[in-house]
């Protein structure tokens, strides 16, 4: 069977159930500061499980794209060497909310496996909770009860909270779990060992294939459970999992999912799949790779120096590193994988398709810089190896390649024991200890648990309409952060605040309480559906009504901001084509940023035209036309903008002015006029294929102006009140330039001058020319004096000292005959001089400068350097 129909088969058989079928939210998680990627499917039902939000229907089933590389859940570094751990995976689904319990959740899985699948029943085990003391959980008997009905007795295992209780993170929805495992060795293997002996053995050929999760308990701050008030299903089926049971493989990169890449890796490599460990390790590792990579850039995550974005970078370097050092690919390759992927996937997950071509420059682009990389920590290594005194290399070395450098640790062991040096581990990983444990104190983060002050269906947002409401805590928590230390989280039971989304920052203000008192809010956020505003205090008395008043000019510069900012796409696409794409937005009060999808940079004259048809946009007053609740597919149609990587409902809000429409929830101006006025300020590259234009309106595009034309009455008055600076300044360029060449040419003149005086004051000493003395030279006049006087004068010592902008500068030149003869170095010598002048040099046995803060010990340094002649 293939896996499409696998696929197509479960989304049929929940669909039969009465179950929903949702698509996958996006691999990319941006608006939740407890979570990065998507790790299973239940992340975006979260927020009904926590009662934050009540969904539409109560059933519902998908395939979820997952990524396992942070966090709680971090399966990288076991992926490829297994078998069945990949980075991302398809993970497939179905839930119920406050709707069936376990009897339906067991009993659909079991038909589902075994009726509609036909996996023999004997292959099969399942686990059950078995309870926990420090919980104080009991064993699962509801659990067990039900399997003892469709499956022998002994094929039910008992496990620990580690394998039979799930939780997503530290805090938050969890419960027990049943997982049914299937066995697919051969008949032989199993008439060795009994299946049951190895489920939960981590062995490649008796896998998990799906965990039913009972969601009933809420995980609190300090680590105990709380029972919540509705029951959930949430369960999560390995998809390239079961296409290994249901094509008879022994391994996930066997079946149909794996095949096509890894076919693709072998031509592209010349190394065959299946004929060594080691190889077949790196082509798992790279075919794993790179559907982790392309899915998360076609989310909108591209590769970068922090946060998602440097997950992102890393899992895409393991890849490169595993072809360089054991397929011995030293050109980048792996982007041609994605064209492969795009084929094999696009049906399922069409934004790997329309999106291909990013994908495949993003990681070249990542691919070609890290070989270099990889090229220059090479060459570093050597010289490390050159300057090692023993056989082993320290571990603050390599740490530094590491952490400097990116360069891979293992591939530094990997070197070096191939050079015959060993590498002190012990050292390196103690370095790699202190820095995450750096890190870790910088981010720590205590939340406390939430107050409920009064229950609340869900906080309604009013802020498109007010800018200031009436409002009552409806619960509030303390957060204690390294950085900030204590904060507090607020929730209204209606707010007018706008929480960061959408690229747009959150609503700064306050809230005032009936005596006047005021607590300002300094940031807003949305948490789970939970519109939440931090404040660095309590108010006072807070069970009572506070007037809720949003920072009104931040917000208005913001919406100018943000209605400018679908002007500029709207822009972009008309002028560059509709192959510019929305790759990541920002709106702040103060300006506003834009990145896109282009190859080229903008010339200038684009710049121009883009800026022209926003303030045409602008001229034309066009009022805002908002729709807070239109169909998706009829936005769609109507040719809205969606975003990829964004998570929409079934309705949407759609904000159009003129011909520009796009899904947006942000704020924005009532008419374009608003805006006043739009300038680009910046235009670069943020990545290969991606283009990003930073630019103002409105007061901030006022204050520029006015900067700018203030800087000019200054320009003019310091050139004479001219009327045309810009000749005044060409002239005065050229005539700096003249004076230049007039400078040089004295200076060669003075040296050529000083040359024939030191020339003539050089004396002679047992056969040995020296000369010693201040000079008024810098560094390299110094230098060329020396060399050409070393060319004229054989056997020449040779020690100036000079003093340079309150430095003391010193030079020496010995000729090789005397320092082959008479054991003479120059670099030995600054060494031993720079005392004098508090400082240190070097260089060669012929020539050496030494630099120092002291030119008040010059002439002791002149001094002592006689006595070298002796
Ligand atoms: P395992 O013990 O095998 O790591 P798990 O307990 O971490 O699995 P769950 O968190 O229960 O797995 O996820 C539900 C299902 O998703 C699993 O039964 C399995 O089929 C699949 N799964 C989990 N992790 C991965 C992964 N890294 N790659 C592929 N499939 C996975
Ligand atoms: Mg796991």
């Amino acid at each position: 069977m293939k896996s499409k129909e696998i696929r197509a088969k479960f989304l049929d058989f929940f669909k039969s159930k009465e179950h929903s079928i949702v698509p996958s939210a996006p691999i990319v998680i941006k608006n939740d500061p407890t979570l990065m990627f998507t790790n299973a499917g239940m992340n975006q039902f979260k927020e009904y499980f926590l009662g934050n939000a009540k969904p539409k229907t109560t059933r519902i089933a998908d395939t979820q794209k997952c990524l396992r590389v942070s966090g709680k859940h971090n399966d990288l570094e076991e992926v490829g060497k297994d078998t069945y751990h990949h980075t991302m995976f398809e993970m497939l689904g179905n839930w119920s909310i406050g709707d069936y319990f376990k009897k339906e959740a067991i009993n659909w899985a079991w038909e589902f496996l075994t009726a509609e699948l036909k996996i023999d029943k004997n292959n099969l085990y399942v686990t059950v909770f078995e309870g926990d003391q420090t919980d104080k959980l009991s064993k699962d008997e509801e659990a067990y009860e039900i399997w003892k009905k469709i499956i022998d007795e002994d094929r039910i295992l008992l496990g620990n909270k580690k394998d039979n209780f799930w939780e997503m993170g530290d805090q938050g929805p969890c419960g027990p779990a049943s997982e049914i495992h299937v066995d697919i060795r051969s008949e032989e293997e199993k008439a060795k060992v009994p299946g049951k002996d190895l489920v939960n053995q981590d062995h490649p050929q008796v896998v998990e294939i799906w965990n039913l999760v009972f969601i009933q308990y809420n995980r609190m701050a300090n680590g105990s459970l709380k029972e919540l008030p509705a029951k959930h299903i949430d369960t999560g089926m390995g998809f390239e999992r079961l296409a290994m049971v249901m094509q008879g493989k022994q391994s996930n990169y066997d079946t149909d999912v794996f095949q096509p890449l890894i076919s693709e890796i072998e031509i592209i490599t010349g190394v065959n799949y299946g004929k060594n460990e080691q190889t077949d390790i790196a082509i798992r590792v790279i075919a794993d790779h790179v559907r982790a990579v392309s899915f998360a850039i076609a989310d909108g995550q591209l590769p970068s120096n922090n946060g998602a974005g440097y997950v992102i970078r890393r899992i895409l370097r393991r890849a490169i590193r595993y072809g360089f050092t054991f397929l011995n690919k030293k050109e980048a390759f792996i982007h041609q994988l994605v064209a492969v992927l795009a084929t094999q996937m696009g049906e399922a997950f069409p934004e790997l398709k329309k999106q291909k071509n990013l994908c495949e420059n993003v990681i070249k682009e990542e691919e070609k810089s890290f070989l270099r990389t990889l090229d220059q920590g090479l060459s570093l290594l050597d010289n490390i190896i050159a300057s090692a005194k023993g056989n082993e290399i320290s571990g603050r070395k390599a740490f530094e390649l590491y952490d400097t450098y990116g360069f891979p640790i293992d591939l530094t062991a990997l070197i070096l024991s191939e050079k015959n040096y060993t590498l002190d581990l012990k050292a390196f990983e103690e370095e790699l200890e202190k820095q995450k444990n750096r890190s870790r104190l910088a981010a720590q983060t205590e939340t406390e648990d939430w107050v409920v002050l009064q229950e609340d269906e869900e906080e309604e947002f009013v802020g498109y309409d007010y800018l200031e409401a009436q409002v009552k805590i409806t619960q509030y928590r303390k957060l204690v952060t390294k950085k900030d230390g204590a904060l507090y989280q607020l929730v209204f039971n209606l707010t007018p605040f706008y929480p960061e989304g959408g690229g747009q920052v959150g609503d700064k203000g306050y809230l005032k309480s009936a005596n006047g008192d005021i607590t300002y809010i300094i940031d807003t956020k949305k948490e789970n559906n939970l519109i939440i505003h931090t404040t660095k205090t309590l108010p006072q008395d807070i069970k009572q009504t506070f007037m809720a008043v949003v920072d009104a000019k931040q917000r208005n510069r913001s919406a100018a901001n943000h209605s400018a900012t679908h002007l500029l796409h709207q822009a972009l696409r008309n002028i560059l084509g509709t192959h510019v794409e929305q790759k990541g937005s920002m709106v702040h009060s103060g300006y506003l940023r834009f990145d896109f999808s282009h190859f080229n940079k903008l010339t200038a004259e684009e710049l121009k035209e883009v800026e022209n048809f926003v303030n045409a946009r602008i001229r034309e007053q066009l009022d805002l036309e908002e729709n807070r609740t239109m169909l998706y597919t009829k936005a769609i149609e109507e040719g809205a903008v969606a975003l990829f990587g964004e998570k929409y409902g079934d309705t949407v809000r759609t904000i159009r002015f003129g011909k520009s429409m796009e899904l947006c929830g942000g704020t924005h101006v009532a008419n374009t006029a608003d805006i006043w006025h739009f300038k680009i300020t910046a235009e670069a590259a943020v990545a290969s294929g991606i283009r990003r234009i930073e630019a103002i309106t409105g007061d901030a595009a006022k204050d520029l102006l006015t900067e700018q034309s203030t800087q000019m009455q200054q320009i003019k008055h310091l050139l004479n009140n001219t009327k045309d600076p810009i000749k005044s300044v060409t002239d005065i360029q050229n005539e700096n330039s003249e004076l230049r060449k007039e400078i040089e040419a004295l200076k060669r003149e003075k040296a050529s001058f000083l040359k024939a005086e030191l020339k003539a004051a050089v004396q002679e000493q047992n056969g040995v020319n020296y000369l010693i003395q201040q000079v008024d030279l810098d560094a390299n006049g110094m230098k060329d004096v020396a060399f050409q006087l070393g060319g004229e004068l054989g056997n020449l010592f040779l020690v100036f000292g000079a003093e340079q902008d309150g430095k003391a500068l010193l030079t020496c030149y010995i000729s090789k005959s005397l320092v082959e003869e008479k054991d003479l170095n120059a670099g030995k010598i600054v060494r031993a001089l720079g005392k004098h002048i508090q400082g240190g040099g070097g260089g060669q046995a012929f020539f050496a400068t030494a630099g120092g803060k002291n030119p008040s010990g010059i002439l002791a340094a002149l001094e002592e350097a006689k006595t070298f002649l002796d």
